[in-house]
């Protein structure tokens, strides 16, 4: 378990929209508007097989400008309980 460090500066949350690419099992988490150069960015989230709330959490943004937080913006989420069709061709989506 991590101690918990209260630093000084901590990383600004953001909120994320899970996004499925298209034509793809792959999933990624699209950030609105970057806190440090306002464009939208996008991290990867795994694949279907796997849970993209693991993906959640600190980051760095893609500008190179800092970190921030992942986070889920405060409304419920509905869960499709649609399932597509597996694939194991997709192991590991590791950056
Ligand atoms: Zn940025």
């Amino acid at each position: 378990m991590a101690k918990k460090n209260r630093q000084p500066s901590a990383p600004q949350e953001v909120y994320v929209d899970l996004m499925l690419m298209p034509g793809t099992k792959v999933l990624f988490w699209a950030v609105a508007e970057c806190p440090y150069c306002e464009a939208r960015h996008y991290h990867p989230a795994g694949t279907e097989r796997g849970d993209p709330g693991e993906r959640l959490g600190e980051v760095q943004a893609p500008c190179g400008n800092g970190p921030y937080i992942l986070a889920l913006q405060p409304r419920p989420l509905r869960k499709k309980g649609k399932k597509g069709k597996r694939r194991d061709s997709w192991d590991d989506f590791d950056e």
